[in-house]
Parts: C-alpha cells; structure tokens; sequence
C-alpha cells in the first residue's frame, strides 16, 4: 500500500514528549507533510476502542491511526501559536499542513484540539514549547 503524500524527508526522534516526528529537511508554509492514515470506523465504533490515535473526520467518522504505517501519529501536540503545522480535513482524508516554514530538525507539531487536550494532556501537564518556556 502506498501511503506517501510526499518525498519529504522526516524523522522519528525522541522529543520532550515521547517519541515525536522530525523534519528531515526545510518544509515550505502549506506543504501537505503526511497523511494521518489509518482504519476508517464509525463514531460508535471510535467510542468502543477509546485510545489516544482516534481522529474524528466528522459526526459520524473516525480514523484510528493505532497502525505502525501511520507516521503522522507521532506529530505531537503544541498549543495554538507555538504549533508549526496544522490538521486538515480534506474530503474525509487527513493532512497534516505546514502552518509556518519549518526548519530541518524542528520537531513536527499542531494543536489536537481542547477535547483531546483535556482528557489526554492536561491531566500530565503539557509539554510543548509555548507552556514549557518561560514567559517573558
Ligand atoms: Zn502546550
């Protein structure tokens, strides 16, 4: 199966919050990175399974992207501004889009959102750069 969307280099490196996706090399402002890939499962089913790789595409879909091939999932999170990417829905399909351009080696993130902030990183603390460097 072939799940490139692009020739862009990118890494899996072990990032403040776990492992975490890499730029392997400088990506431009609104390149389409990776695809968030996975099993396509109905809302229902997404509420059975739980688990931290579920994405909801709309009311009534959801990908699980629990699958090692899904390379997107070790995008992690970073609040608002300090994210560099974003999550886009593009006919039911995911990608994850540069917001700003990216630097080789900078760490790959964007903002999963206040549901999946509250019940996945709140409880542990966030540890993205915008709440992890002092305020100035
Ligand atoms: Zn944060």
């Amino acid at each position: 199966m072939n799940t490139k969307t692009s020739a862009l280099k990118l890494d899996v490196k072990k990032s403040a919050a776990g492992l975490g996706l890499f730029a392997g090399e400088p990506i431009k402002k609104g390149a389409k990175i990776i695809e968030y890939v996975g099993e396509k499962i109905s809302a229902d089913e997404a509420n059975k399974r739980g688990g931290k790789y579920l994405f909801e595409i709309n009311s009534k879909w959801t990908i699980d992207g629990t699958t090692r091939k899904n390379t997107a999932r070790y995008v992690n999170h970073a609040c608002g501004k300090a994210a560099n990417c974003e999550a886009e829905n593009k006919g039911g399909r995911i990608f994850i889009i540069a917001k700003k351009n990216i630097g080789a080696g900078d760490e790959l993130t964007y903002d999963y959102g206040s549901e999946y902030f509250d019940e996945h990183i709140k409880p542990h603390g966030c540890r993205c750069v915008s709440c992890t460097s002092p305020r100035s």
